[in-house]
């Protein structure tokens, strides 16, 4: 089954070595090194006529910059190339700093993933993903004392030896999920979307709960609706900013009216094959294609 956006891609992340500081120092001495910078929820990017690259500087490329920066997190090994993110947040300027301007420019990854060689989509995620956390991790969560970045910054240390906490990246599970009846599917929006999109139900798991739990207590809070069979697609990273996005097919016990939740969407609704073709003349609109949902619907879509 073909990846979904974000996922895939080369690196090796070679976890075993983040232990061994001499190592990661001697390939970050290395001018050859990959960096992958970020300014806040953005990434670094070229534009050449209709494609879309990451940019990925040498560390010796851009002499003095890195010194400018947090600590480098390590991502892992494309063959025998290093490459580590470099989070430029604290840095003051708005656009790429002089250094970088010849690389490229930021843009958001949302904006650019589906059109990104997928190995790239996956990269700039996985350090979107680890650049936020460091940013929300300052302090231990358990005494309140300062965090250090440790092992390539996959574990932020509490700094205070009496408490010794060590903090490991957050990924949080939710469920996506396809609800289908016959020949409609159940679609909703949230009142936040762009106008006149509509996507699968979606929600976080709880502490305690299974899956197939999270996606039956979801679908009924958000619509009403009761499902019966609940099949797992596939997942998806979606470090927007920390979830791993878990997709599932449900097919629903009846068709009856969704009952939405005001606190969770605006409105839902079945929908046929043909009622979603015509979205485009009702400016109506289906979730970006960099999406496990689009994926979902596009291959309820062509079953029919
Ligand atoms: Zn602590």
């Amino acid at each position: 089954m073909k990846p979904n956006v974000y996922s895939g891609g080369d690196i090796d992340r070679a976890a075993f070595m983040r232990r061994d500081e001499n190592w990661l120092l001697a390939r970050y001495a290395d001018p050859r090194c990959r960096l992958v910078p970020m300014h806040g929820t953005r990434a670094l990017v070229r534009r050449a006529n209709s494609l879309v690259r990451a940019a990925l500087p040498r560390r010796g490329e851009v002499a003095g910059l890195a010194e400018r920066c947090g600590a480098p997190l390590f991502l892992g090994m494309v063959g025998d190339e290093a490459h580590f993110a470099l989070d430029l947040t604290q840095l003051p300027e708005a656009a790429a700093p002089p250094e970088l301007e010849r690389f490229g420019e930021f843009a958001e990854l949302r904006g650019v993933g589906a059109v990104l060689p997928a190995g790239e989509a996956a990269l700039l995620a996985y350090a979107r993903g680890l650049t936020h956390w460091h940013r929300s991790q300052l302090f231990c969560g358990r005494c309140g004392r300062p965090t250090e970045s440790r092992q390539g910054g996959h574990v932020l240390a509490c700094t205070d030896p009496a408490c010794g906490t060590e903090h490991f990246p957050r990924t949080d599970p939710a469920i996506i999920v396809l609800v289908t009846a016959g020949d409609r599917c159940l679609l909703g929006r949230q009142a936040r979307w762009t106008a006149g999109m509509f996507s699968t139900l979606a929600g976080f798991v709880e502490p305690g709960e299974s899956l197939e739990e999270t996606v039956a207590r979801e679908v009924m809070e958000e619509t009403g609706v009761r499902v019966a069979r609940t099949r797992y697609h596939s997942s998806q990273p979606w470090p927007f900013p920390a979830s791993l996005m878990l997709g599932f097919i449900a097919e629903a016990e009846h068709i009856v009216p969704p009952r939405v939740d005001p606190h969770e969407l605006e409105a839902a609704a079945w929908f046929s094959r043909a009622d979603i073709a015509a979205f485009g003349e009702q400016g109506r609109r289906l979730p970006g294609e960099d999406s496990i949902a689009r994926r979902l619907i596009e291959e309820w879509l062509h079953q029919g």
